[in-house]
C-alpha cells in the first residue's frame, strides 16, 4: 500500500467516487481512497436514485441545479449507462399548510430560474394518469428533475478515476487520524499508515466517527430508512413521485421496478439497518392510497440504509476550522446522491485553488454556531 498521498477521501460511496474523478480529471492524480467494505455498501448503494432540485434555500436550489447540468451529460462523459431518465418529480400536498409551502417554494425557484409549477389536482393525474388525485390538494412539477441508478454512477466514476491513477483500497478501514499542529499527519488504517495532504471525510453515515478520530465534534446523526422494491411492470412512469405530507417517495426504474420507501418520524438514530414488517405496511399503504393500480403489484425485495442527518438537514461541506488539512463532506440528510457532481467541483476547487464558493460557505460546519434555517423538503 502507498504509504503517502495527496489527497486521502475516506469512503467510497458517491461522494468519495465523484470527487476522486473530479480531482483526476483535474490532473490531481495522487489520490487514495479508503473504504472498509467496498463501493456502495453505505447509503449510496441503498438509496431511491431520486434528484431533484425543488428544495426551498437559494444555495440547495442552486446546488441541485449544477448538479442536474453534470447529471444530464454523465453517461456520455463516463461512458456508462448510468439510467438517467429526466421525468420531473411531482411533489404531493395534502393539507393548506403544505400547498401554501409549495407556493412560496415553486416561486423562490422560479426566480432562480428552474421551471418548477404549481399543479392543482386534475393538472397533477395529467403528469401521473393512475394517480387518485382526490388524496391533494396540490402538487409541484419540476420537469428536469430525474432519477438514476447509483451502482452505474459510482461504478462510472471509479473506473474513471482509476484510469487516471487514483487508487482504491477496498477492506481497509480508516481507524484513527493522528493530529500535530492543526495538521492531520497520518492516517491509520487496518492496513498500515498513510501520511496524507488533505483528508476528505466522506464517510457518510460513519463520519461522527471519523471526525471524532481527529478530535472534530460533527452534529450529524446516523437514522435507518427502509426501501423497497418490487417485480418489474411495462414502462409506465418516467416522474418520481414524492410527498411532503408523508415523506413517501417511489419511482420506475429503467427495468420496470417500482422502488421507493417512506421515512419513519418515531425513528430513533443508531446504527440499526434491519427490516420491518411495519415498513411495508406503512409504505403499501401509503403508496395505494395515491396509487390504487400498484397494489398488483408483488415486493421482490426489501432492505435498509442509514441517512446522515444533520440539525438543519443540510450537508456539511468543507474545509474545518482549526484542522487545516480536513475536509468535510457528509451530513447529507437524504439528498446526497442528487448533489454529488455538484458537491465534487465545489469541493475540487477548494483542494485544488483553495476557493471557498458561496455554497461551502453556506453549508460549512461553522454554520451550526448561529442561528441557522433548515431545509423544509427532506425526502429523497
Ligand atoms: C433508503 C435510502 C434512500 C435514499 N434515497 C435517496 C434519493 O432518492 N436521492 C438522494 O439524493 N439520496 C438518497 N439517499 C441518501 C443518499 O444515499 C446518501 O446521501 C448518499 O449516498 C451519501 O453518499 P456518501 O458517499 O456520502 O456516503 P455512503 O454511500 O454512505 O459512503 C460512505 C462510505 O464510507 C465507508 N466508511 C465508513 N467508515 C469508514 C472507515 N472507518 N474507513 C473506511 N471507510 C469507511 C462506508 O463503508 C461507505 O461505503 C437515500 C438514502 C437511503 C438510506
Amino acid at each position: 500500500m502507498k504509504r503517502s498521498a495527496d489527497v486521502v477521501i475516506i469512503g467510497a460511496g458517491v461522494t468519495g467516487a465523484a470527487l476522486a474523478y473530479e480531482l483526476a480529471r483535474r490532473g490531481i492524480r495522487d489520490v487514495l481512497i479508503f473504504e472498509r467494505k467496498f463501493p456502495c455498501s453505505g447509503a449510496s448503494g441503498r438509496c431511491g436514485g431520486g434528484i431533484r432540485q425543488q428544495f426551498t434555500t437559494p444555495h440547495n436550489i442552486r446546488l441541485a441545479m449544477e448538479a442536474v447540468n453534470r447529471y444530464e451529460t454523465l453517461s456520455e462523459e463516463l461512458g456508462v449507462d448510468i439510467e438517467f431518465i429526466q421525468g420531473g418529480y411531482l411533489i404531493l400536498a395534502e393539507t393548506e399548510e403544505e400547498r401554501e409551502a409549495q407556493r412560496k417554494a415553486v416561486a423562490l425557484q422560479n426566480e432562480l430560474g428552474l421551471p418548477s409549477r404549481l399543479l392543482t389536482p386534475r393538472e397533477a393525474k395529467e403528469v401521473l394518469p393512475l394517480l387518485d388525485e382526490t388524496t391533494i390538494v396540490s402538487a409541484t412539477y419540476c420537469p428536469t428533475d430525474a432519477h438514476a441508478n447509483p451502482f452505474r454512477v459510482v461504478e462510472g466514476y471509479l473506473a474513471r478515476a482509476r484510469e487516471r491513477g487514483v487508487v482504491l483500497e477496498k477492506f481497509t478501514e480508516v481507524v484513527d487520524l493522528e493530529v500535530k499542529e492543526g495538521r492531520i499527519v497520518k492516517v491509520r488504517t487496518s492496513r498500515g499508515d498513510v501520511a496524507p495532504g488533505t483528508v476528505v471525510n466522506a464517510a457518510g453515515a460513519w463520519s461522527r466517527e471519523i471526525a471524532r478520530m481527529a478530535g472534530v465534534e460533527l452534529p450529524n446523526q446516523p437514522i435507518r430508512h427502509e426501501i423497497a422494491i418490487t417485480e418489474p411492470v411495462e414502462f409506465f412512469m418516467d416522474v418520481m413521485v414524492i410527498s411532503i405530507h408523508n415523506g413517501i417517495y417511489f419511482s420506475q426504474t429503467k427495468e420496470g421496478q417500482i422502488i421507493g420507501g417512506i421515512g419513519d418520524p418515531e425513528e430513533k438514530p443508531g446504527y440499526n439497518i434491519s427490516s420491518s414488517l411495519g415498513f411495508l405496511r406503512r409504505y403499501a399503504r401509503e403508496l395505494l392510497r395515491y396509487v390504487p393500480a400498484l397494489g398488483q403489484l408483488s415486493v421482490l425485495r426489501q432492505w435498509a440504509g442509514l441517512y446522515d442527518v444533520t440539525p438543519d438537514a443540510q450537508p456539511v461541506l468543507g474545509p474545518t476550522p482549526g484542522l487545516e488539512n480536513f475536509i468535510q463532506a457528509n451530513g447529507y440528510s437524504g439528498h446526497g446522491f442528487m448533489i454529488a457532481p455538484a458537491v465534487a467541483r465545489h469541493l475540487a476547487d477548494y483542494i485544488e485553488k483553495g476557493i471557498v464558493s458561496e455554497i461551502l460557505e453556506k453549508l460549512s460546519l461553522e454554520r451550526f454556531k448561529e442561528e441557522i434555517r433548515g431545509e423544509a423538503f427532506v425526502v429523497g
